[in-house]
């Protein structure tokens, strides 16, 4: 709120802000990350894909940037390999 540095506490020591709700959407983000990952270890590309922007919905990050990027990549690999 006040822009002072994160310190890893639910109140800000500088404005009192409570940062409860942030740190829980941070939380969740990162839960949705991991399963984006787990889905992309057992091959679920389209799976990875949603969890991964579900997570950028919640919060935005290079790391889900990237899971986004990876698992659409991945899954268009898959669309243009040829069956037979
Ligand atoms: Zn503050």
């Amino acid at each position: 709120v006040c822009l002072a540095r994160f310190r890893g506490a639910r109140i800000c020591s500088r404005c009192g802000a409570d940062l409860g709700p942030l740190m829980q959407l941070s939380v969740a983000a990162w839960m949705l990350r991991e399963a984006a990952r787990a889905s992309l270890a057992a091959g679920d590309f389209a799976q990875a894909g949603q969890l991964a922007k579900q997570a950028q919905d919640l919060q935005v990050t290079e790391a889900g940037g990237a899971l986004c990027l990876l698992s659409a990549w991945l899954q268009a690999g898959d669309e243009v390999r040829p069956s037979r």
